[in-house]
């Protein structure tokens, strides 16, 4: 346990100075010759403080809501939550800051979870920033939101380097890193937080993937019952007239 805790200590350290280094320097370079930069190079210097701030966000949220899940003390209300609107969101911040990568959005209609809206969007950034991390810039990253059965599913698809089958579960542990990914900045506390914020919800996230050929994880939520106007459906089917 003690080994466990100074390796945790030593990898958030890490991961915390990580992105300071680029956000102090680039900061800096602004400061002394930004006058002298041309309009694009100042633009990537701007998404990279952008994109380095986001990182150490999404960071300090898990680490958070990990300290939460461990003291038992994880607490929201539920709401009716637009589920197209947290997925437009996050996936806006990373088109911010990651330009060159080409996202999707496939969503017919409008889908509403009862659900906690900042536990979605954690679990929706933790998931595209994953998808983003371990697939190449120059493959897209889709989302798809359908309905089925009073379930909403919110699949997170990328064409990267996919997770052996003997690794597909042991994903969600805390802490748990593949070793072949390992050469990427990260924590292994995502996925951990993720599942255990979607099962707080009565959801679920599950993930299908093979190594070579990206991975898919599906966030489950449960829908809001749709409310029919039986008056009008009366109307519709002709009852009202006979
Ligand atoms: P982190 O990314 O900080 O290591 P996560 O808990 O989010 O932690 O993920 C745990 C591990 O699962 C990652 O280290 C990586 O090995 C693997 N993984 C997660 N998402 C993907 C993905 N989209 N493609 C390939 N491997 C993934």
């Amino acid at each position: 346990m003690e080994r466990l805790r100074e390796d945790f200590v030593a990898t958030v350290s890490h991961e915390l100075r990580t992105p300071l280094s680029p956000i102090k320097g680039w900061a800096s370079t602004l400061l002394q010759v930004g006058d002298t930069l041309q309009p694009e190079e100042r633009r990537a210097a701007i998404q990279s403080i952008l994109r380095q701030s986001q990182r150490l966000e999404r960071l300090i949220v898990n680490l958070l809501e990990m300290s939460k899940i461990e003291h038992g003390i994880l607490e929201a209300a539920d709401a009716d939550v637009d589920i197209g609107a947290v997925v437009h969101h996050v996936v806006g911040d990373f088109e911010k800051t990651s330009p060159d990568r080409a996202f999707a959005v496939h969503a017919r209609g409008s889908f509403c979870a009862r659900a906690k809206e900042l536990w979605v969007e954690q679990i929706v950034t933790n998931l595209v920033s994953n998808a983003v991390k371990y697939s190449r810039e120059t493959e897209p990253v889709e989302v798809t939101i359908d309905q089925l059965d009073g379930r909403i599913g919110i699949a997170i698809r990328d064409h990267g380097c996919g997770i052996p089958a003997h690794e597909l579960q042991r994903v969600f542990e805390r802490f748990h890193r593949v070793r072949e990914t390992t050469t990427q900045t990260g924590t292994g506390l995502g996925l951990y937080i993720a599942r255990q914020l979607a099962e707080e919800m009565d959801g679920g996230i599950s993930v299908e993937s093979a190594p070579g050929q990206g991975s898919t994880f599906v966030l489950d939520l449960p829908a809001v019952a749709r409310v029919v106007d039986v008056r009008s459906a009366r109307e519709v089917i002709g009852l009202e007239a006979g």
